[in-house]
């Protein structure tokens, strides 16, 4: 039996009124955009509070299920057989068989749900679930009826230009369609924890752009490459990422040359933010995101936190703030960036970073010593600024 449209299923609450219109119709645009990387010819269409996905002529079932998947928004996927209404024996023919080729064991019980939107078919959405229920009892002698908590519940939906039937609700992603929710800018390094805030912060709803900031020659070109492999991945389900690739070496020599070797990471932390939100102006972001998490190492203390969200004008996310390293890889594994994420190529932090880097800054004490940068870090920063990469992922 061919499935040949999808059902697919939203969250409603809260999406009341003239939002709801946005929901949906994001919804649409999201679907379509998933789709367009199968193979196949999709129609994707709302029809009375809900989502179709008609496939025209040959299509990847697996690899449509996949992509439908990853679409942010959508709580459950019912692939749907499409029946030409041939009158009511056909009907209950077609019933039974799809029962018997869907649940090949058969020890279950049912229930039958119709909706009737074409008013002038024969019978009343009673009488059709009534005498389709009786035909499935009649084939099957271990299926039983049961109204209140049935193993499945086959749907029936008598239509004008067809009889949908449906019963398998594949779980979606859930969160709220991207482009629902504004953008922000993540910070996109080549570890576990950054792609994994990204897709939260994306699944919320929130367009991404990202940045990566790299130190040639000291940092690879392969380094560059798993970073992009990375926001390749959160595309899937976060749509098209512009990616900055920022050239950070001068400013980090220059950091190092000057200031304190121990609170090297925090100022650079600092000036990554900054160049960040440089960024986000120009791109109407609003709000920078993280992978970070409290006490994951030294620059992720508390106090660190501080010091390093002291020059940020905009709000910065880190959805991973209380989450132990076991729970993230955990969402790495699931979103498939965890084989990535851990391949050994260096990362700019990691190569200037101290021996013992201050794990308690004094806010105070780091604004002092980058006043010594104060000579060449305006012209450095224009310099990082202007000579960006941007790549255009997925
Ligand atoms: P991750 O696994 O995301 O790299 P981490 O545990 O290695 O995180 P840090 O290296 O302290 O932690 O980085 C904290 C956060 O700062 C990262 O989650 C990321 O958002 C950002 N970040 C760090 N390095 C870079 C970089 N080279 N380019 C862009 N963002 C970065
Ligand atoms: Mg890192």
């Amino acid at each position: 039996m061919r499935f040949s449209t999808f059902l697919l299923k939203y969250g409603e609450i809260g999406i009341k009124g003239k939002n709801r219109y946005l929901f949906e119709d994001a919804l649409v645009r999201q679907v379509k955009r998933a789709l367009s990387k199968v193979d196949g010819e999709f129609k994707v269409y709302k029809s009375q509070a809900r989502i179709y996905v008609d496939c025209e002529g040959e299509y990847d079932y697996e690899d449509t299920v996949e992509h439908l998947k990853r679409v942010f928004g959508l709580v459950g996927i019912c692939p749907v057989v499409r029946l030409k209404d041939e009158g009511f024996e056909e009907l209950k023919k077609d019933v039974v068989s799809y029962m018997d080729e869907i649940y090949p064991e058969k020890k279950l019980t049912f229930k039958v749900e119709t909706r009737r939107a074409k008013k002038s078919y024969p019978k009343n959405s009673m009488e059709i679930s009534r005498d389709l229920g009786e035909a499935v009892l009649y084939a099957f002698p271990d299926i039983r009826v049961d109204v209140h908590h049935p193993d499945v519940m086959l749907n029936v939906e008598v239509r004008t230009d067809g009889i949908y039937v449906y019963s398998q609700v594949i779980p979606g992603a859930g969160g709220m369609p991207v482009g629902t929710n504004g953008k922000a800018m993540l910070l996109l390094s080549g570890g576990i924890d950054s792609p994994v805030a990204g897709y939260m912060i994306a699944k919320r709803g929130v367009e991404l752009e990202a940045v990566y900031f790299h130190a040639p020659p000291y940092t690879s070109e392969r380094a560059k490459q798993k970073v992009v492999d990375l926001a390749e991945i959160v595309s899937r389900y976060a749509g098209p990422i512009k990616l900055h690739v920022v050239n950070f070496t001068d400013i980090q020599l220059y950091i190092y040359d000057q200031c304190p070797h121990d609170e090297l990471t925090i100022i650079m932390r600092r000036y990554m933010m900054r160049i960040a939100e440089h960024f986000s102006g120009k791109s109407k972001c609003l709000g920078l995101i993280t992978g970070e998490s409290i006490g994951q190492v030294a620059s992720q203390t508390m106090q660190s936190l501080a010091a390093t969200n002291d020059v940020c004008q905009m709000p910065v996310y880190r959805p991973l703030i209380g989450f132990d390293k076991r729970d993230i890889v955990e969402t790495a594994e699931k979103i498939g960036t965890f084989e990535t994420s851990i391949q050994p190529y260096e990362d700019c932090c990691t190569i200037f970073v101290a021996k013992h880097p201050v794990t308690k800054p004094d806010v105070e004490v780091i604004r002092r010593s980058e006043e010594r940068l104060c000579e060449r870090i305006e012209e450095l920063f224009e310099a990082a600024v202007t000579t960006e990469e941007i790549i255009k992922i997925g």
